[in-house]
Order: C-alpha cells, then sequence, then structure tokens
C-alpha cells in the first residue's frame, strides 16, 4: 500500500505531490522522491479525503433490476408495507444489491458508508447477512458501519427487538429506531426498548426521527433524556432530524444547544420535500453533522444517486448556501463531517492519517460540487480502488 501520488491539489491548494507509506500519508510536497514507489498522476485535480456516505441503505436498492413501477404514493406505513412485500415478489438479494450500491458509492469517490439495515419479523436477518457479506467481500475497498433499523416498527411487531438483538450480537455496529410516536405509538416503548439495547451492548445509536414540529420535538426530548441519563453522551445520533426545521428560532436553539451539551450528532440528506437542520447554524453551534443519500433507486423513490458530491449539491441548494465557503461547508459536511459522525479515526489529508482519498476535475472546492465534478482516482488506504467514477471490483 506504497503510492507517488504526483501533481494534485490537496483541498484545492497549491500543487503537490502525496506520498502514501503502509496505507498512510507520508509526506505532502513538491516533488517528493521515493524509488521504487508505484506512481499515479494526478494532472493537477483536487485531492480531498474519501466522501462519506452516513446515512443511507445498501438493502433496499433495485439497481440493475429494471425499473420499479411505483404506485404507492407517499404515505408512510403503506411505503413501509409496501418494501417488505415486495422484496419477496421482486426476489431482491441484499447481498448482490448492496454490492451494487456499494460499488457504485466506491466509484463514486466514497471511502466509508453508514448503512442502515431493515430488521423485520417477515425477514429477519436476511437483509443483514447479505450487507455483512458484501462488507467482507468490500473489506479494504470501503468501511461499512451497519445499524440494526426496525424498519416496519419495533413495539407494533412483537419479536422485533430479539432480532435486533440477535443483528447486534451478528455484527451490527448499532442500534436503529424510527419515528417512535408516528410509527410505533408508543414512544416510551420504542425508546426504553432500543436504548436499553444500546446500553446493553455497549453500542451507539442511530434513530430516523421524520416526525416534524411539535411532535419531532417531543420526541427529540425523549432521546435526550435517556442519552443523559444512560450517559451515552456522544453516542447517539439522530437521522433527518426536521423538527429542527421549524420555523421557530428560540425553540429550535433550545433543541440545539441540548443536542451540543449531550453531543448527539445530525445526519441530513437535505430532503428537498421537508423541512430540514440548517446545516450552517448547526455546525456554527457546534453539533457533529453528516450527511447521506438515503435509499437510492428503491420502492421509496426513484430519486437519489449513489454520490456524495451530488449530495452535498442538494444540502447546499436545500440550505441556501451561495458563497464559496458555504459550498465547501456542505461538501465538508459530506466528508469530514460523516467521518465525525462515525468516529473514524485518522480522517484527513494530512501526514499521518489514512490515505483515503478521491480526485476531483476542477479549479476550485465550489466549482466542483456545483459541476458534480469527475472523479479520476480513489484511493482507500493506499490502493486504488476506483478510475473515471468506475469501482474496479465488477459489480455482480
Ligand atoms: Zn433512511
Amino acid at each position: 500500500m506504497d503510492l507517488l501520488l504526483r501533481d494534485v491539489r490537496p483541498v484545492g491548494g497549491v500543487r503537490a505531490d502525496i506520498l502514501i507509506r503502509a496505507g498512510r500519508i507520508a509526506a505532502i510536497g513538491a516533488d517528493l522522491d521515493a524509488p521504487g514507489v508505484p506512481v499515479e498522476q494526478g494532472h493537477g485535480a483536487i485531492a480531498v479525503p474519501g466522501l462519506v456516505e452516513a446515512h443511507t441503505h445498501l438493502d433496499k436498492t433495485v439497481m440493475g433490476m429494471g425499473w420499479y413501477e411505483n404506485a404507492v404514493g407517499t404515505d408512510l406505513r403503506a411505503m413501509i408495507d409496501n418494501e417488505r412485500a415486495a422484496r419477496t415478489a421482486l426476489g431482491l438479494d441484499p447481498h448482490r444489491q448492496s454490492m451494487r450500491h456499494a460499488l457504485a458509492l466506491i466509484g463514486a469517490g466514497t471511502t466509508h458508508i453508514r448503512t442502515h439495515v431493515d430488521i423485520d419479523t417477515d425477514h429477519g436477518l436476511a437483509m443483514l447477512h447479505g450487507v455483512l457479506e458484501t462488507r467482507d467481500r468490500l473489506a479494504g475497498q470501503v468501511d461499512i458501519e451497519i445499524v440494526a433499523f426496525p424498519q416496519s416498527g419495533l413495539m407494533v411487531r412483537p419479536g422485533t427487538a430479539d432480532l435486533l438483538d440477535a443483528a447486534l450480537a451478528e455484527g451490527a455496529d448499532l442500534v436503529g429506531g424510527l419515528d417512535p410516536c408516528g410509527i410505533d405509538r408508543d414512544p416510551k416503548g420504542h425508546l426504553d426498548t432500543i436504548f436499553a439495547l444500546a446500553d446493553r451492548r455497549g453500542k451507539g445509536i442511530d434513530i430516523h426521527l421524520h416526525e416534524a414540529g411539535d411532535l419531532g420535538a417531543f420526541s427529540l426530548d425523549l432521546i435526550l433524556e435517556r442519552t443523559r441519563s444512560l450517559g451515552m453522551r456522544g453516542k447517539v445520533a439522530v437521522s433527518h432530524a426536521f423538527c429542527l426545521g421549524m420555523p421557530d428560532w428560540p425553540r429550535t436553539q433550545a433543541m440545539i444547544d441540548a443536542l451540543v451539551e449531550q453531543d448527539i450528532a445530525i445526519l441530513t440528506t437535505g430532503a428537498p420535500s421537508r423541512e430540514v437542520p440548517q446545516v450552517k447554524r448547526l455546525v456554527a453551534a457546534g453539533v457533529r453533522m453528516g450527511a447521506g443519500c438515503d435509499g437510492v433507486r428503491d420502492t421509496w423513490n426513484p430519486w437519489n444517486r449513489p454520490d456524495m458530491l451530488d449530495r452535498a449539491r442538494i444540502v447546499a441548494l436545500r440550505n441556501n448556501l451561495r458563497a464559496d465557503a458555504d459550498v465547501e461547508l456542505a461538501l465538508s459536511v459530506c466528508s469530514a463531517g460523516g467521518a465525525a459522525v462515525m468516529g473514524v479515526a485518522g480522517y484527513g489529508l494530512d501526514p499521518g492519517c489514512t490515505a483515503d482519498l478521491t480526485l476531483l476535475v476542477g479549479r476550485t472546492l465550489a466549482e466542483a460540487v456545483a459541476d458534480g465534478a469527475p472523479r479520476p482516482l480513489t484511493i482507500k488506504a493506499g490502493r486504488v480502488t476506483a478510475r473515471h467514477g468506475a469501482a474496479l471490483t465488477e459489480a455482480p
């Protein structure tokens, strides 16, 4: 895993070479000399640390399976039930599909993924097993963190909590959750269950919270309460958190202050159809913030693309980020921000950091985001994983 990367511009700065030794950045400077080390030419492209997809669902995509004709609409419960049935009807193979999705992300410059994986009483741990196999197959190309996710509900489907526990025993890294009021209609039961599971197994939590306005604020308060009382500061993340987008400044400020106090991370997709947490405001307050594309080409919708540079553009658009520095912030949420949420050690483009990086063709970082810049080369721990936007490993 030694490599000399010639003629790149680290985070858009001056041209330099990057020398990688044993998978780590050993030196950055002009005209580095490293006899015998393989060389890649950067041709003046921008080098950035690997992109981080911090909220997705590798087990859901129908990529490569033809067009999925969606006749479900937007009712959340209907979409959940439809998906559970469609997995069987379509013959969706979670390993094959998660390989396709993960390899597309690698092609687009991704080096780290946090994926939620459905755990339910119809399919048991089948999706987890498929994604675990993908994680093993792609080890060394991308790091995959798995959230055991009760997509169909927890209290409303007895047996799910035991399956979540089994998923943690078999290799899931975090406990997921979902709209404790809206889906389970039992916020205390839902949150007590997932926090107890996480506490017992020493795992973190990443909970989907779509509930908007007062209802979401109520659920968020219950999450904060449990984080505080169990001493889980820094181990909890909330995905979506649309309630933080409500137009009540003092109310949301109190929530943001509480998030900072308990170091609860927020993951956003910049959902165009919802009120979303304001990236600039939360980051300025000190909230760890990452982003993700969410489900890509699945039974929920046909819109998202497996590309965190595209996501940076969507986050920027949704947050009214226009100045170059603000567009760079959107990119940083899609890279360093997600890495901070996932607790990735040695992330960055400094000597000593793991050599996880991707090249962007463009004059500046903001231009690269605006253009969805080509990515000629992606490197994971010193190994080339993708060229010209395509992973070197062929998708099944
Ligand atoms: Zn999601």
